[in-house]
């Protein structure tokens, strides 16, 4: 009898990471596959009961395990940490990840000497899905037997961009300079359109560690049984046709959290319940919401003119104000301090439940730091966005927004409290932006609606994972 299907799926411990992989593997256990989890330890925690409170609606098929990430509980885990997370994460968790994919040789399973009862009835692991950022993940499970799938969280364009041969682009060049090598976008990405570790300030200075090692990630990929994508041919059917002769297979099944919509909560941060409740009251179409993800920090300069500009705009605005945002600011006080001056018209939270928030009749457009996440979830709901990038993707998946799709206004290296105010009113106003991200809406919810494109490639990845699953 052929083996039952058993994905462990293994996302890079951050939230915007984890929430699409999460959706993922609601899809797969809605597919009839069983799935373990794999969150770190310290996430886990944080999470507490919601993490299972957000296991599709009675399925026995899914559980959450965790591994230590070699951090103390304390450690602060931001943006800046994000290398010293990576390489702790592969010191540290190596032993009980391997436990996970070894068989007891007792019972046959796969043993998971992680704190949680190991059986609960899930066959062996059968097949890895982990992120892109893990290559000795992959590694590990082929060495152990068992096949590895690639997944990367991030737009499709913004991998090919790590192949290209011109990084890092010379001191001094001009930014507007077109980018060359990617397909279909040579006319439209310029150099300032890629993140600022792509640059070199100094022709003297080193290579950013960190463009150093997504080079070698984007090479890694290309070694998986098969790469994974959140996105859609609609979206990036250019970069999609450049990448997939590179990879053994590749699957645009985004975005996934249309595609599965059941996933609820893996939110680290605590939802504020009362936004919902505020939107009511608030007009159609009358609301911007800002929010940077769950990591870019500003400083209290920036917070300064990303406040005044939003109060200029003169609409209500509900914003996100994570209490690790604002560089060197006594959280409370700051908060505090904005909502007094935000008066009536502003509701500001720590963190927001966002999709709920986007799909709500009251929103009136997105001030986004353009997260892959973010950018599909306004891209879902046909939402007008102003992107505000700072790092990754972001300028990249901006440029899209600004140019390629026309759904929004892309702020770019510029973002003082005028043009704040002048870019959120076009963003409100303009009936042309509004029709392209409905528009492009419709399009997209065809793709992952039954029979549309990523519907399709889902199915065919479920088909591939039950083959190498036997
Ligand atoms: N998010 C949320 N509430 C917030 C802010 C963000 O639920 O108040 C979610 C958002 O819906 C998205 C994720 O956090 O799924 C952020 O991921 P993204 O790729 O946009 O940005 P990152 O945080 O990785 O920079």
């Amino acid at each position: 009898m052929a083996a039952a299907a058993h994905v462990l799926v293994f996302p890079f411990p951050v939230q915007g990471h984890i929430n699409c992989m999460l959706h993922f593997a609601t899809a797969l256990v809605g597919a009839g596959v069983h799935v373990t989890f794999l969150h770190t330890e310290h996430n886990l925690r944080r999470l507490g009961g919601r993490a299972s409170a957000s296991s599709p609606a009675g399925s026995p098929r899914l559980r959450f395990l965790s591994i230590p990430d070699g951090l103390p509980d304390d450690h602060r885990r931001s943006v800046a940490d994000l290398l010293e997370l990576y390489k702790s994460l592969a010191a540290e968790a190596m032993g009980p990840y391997r436990a996970l994919l070894t068989p007891s040789p007792t019972t046959g399973s796969r043993a998971a000497d992680v704190g949680v009862d190991p059986t609960g009835g899930f066959p062996p692991v059968t097949c890895l899905v982990a992120d892109g950022l893990l290559p000795w993940a992959f590694h590990a499970a082929e060495e152990l037997g068992v096949p590895a799938i690639a997944f990367r969280t991030a737009s499709a364009c913004s991998l090919l961009l790590f192949e290209l041969g011109e990084l890092p682009f010379p001191a001094g060049g001009d930014l507007d300079e077109s980018v060359r090598g990617v397909p279909g976008m040579e006319s439209l990405l310029r150099r300032r359109d890629l993140p600022s570790l792509c640059r070199r300030p100094n022709e003297t200075d080193d290579v950013d560690p960190a463009l150093r090692v997504l080079v070698k990630l984007s090479a890694h990929s290309g070694k998986a049984r098969a790469l994974i994508l959140n996105t859609t041919a609609s979206l990036e059917q250019s970069a999609l046709a450049h990448i997939a002769p590179r990879m053994r297979d590749l699957f645009a099944v985004g975005p996934l959290h249309a595609m599965s919509p059941a996933a609820s909560c893996s939110s680290l941060l605590r939802e504020d319940d009362g936004c919902t409740a505020w939107l009511d009251c608030q007009a159609d179409r009358s609301v911007v919401y800002a929010s940077l993800g769950s990591l870019a920090t500003i400083s209290r300069d920036q917070f300064t003119e990303l406040f005044s500009g939003l109060v200029a705009a003169g609409y209500p605005f509900l914003w996100v104000l994570r209490p690790d945002m604002v560089e060197a600011s006594q959280d409370a006080a700051l908060q505090e301090a904005a909502r007094g001056a935000g008066g009536s018209k502003a509701r500001i939270v720590a963190w927001a439940p966002q999709r709920d928030v986007l799909r709500h009749c009251a929103e009136g457009c997105f001030l986004t730091h353009a997260g892959w996440n973010s950018t599909l979830e306004a891209v879902v709901e046909g939402v007008p966005t102003v992107c505000w990038p700072f790092s990754a993707d972001q300028q990249i998946n901006s440029r899209f927004v600004g140019a390629v799709w026309r759904t929004g206004l892309d702020m770019k290296d510029v973002c003082n409290r005028a043009v704040v105010e002048k870019t959120v009113r076009e963003a409100m106003e303009s009936a042309e932006i509004r029709r392209s991200a409905q528009a492009l809406a419709q399009q997209v919810r065809r793709d992952v609606a039954v029979g549309g494109s990523s519907a399709t490639e889902f199915d065919r990845l479920v088909k591939f994972i039950k083959k190498l699953s036997t």
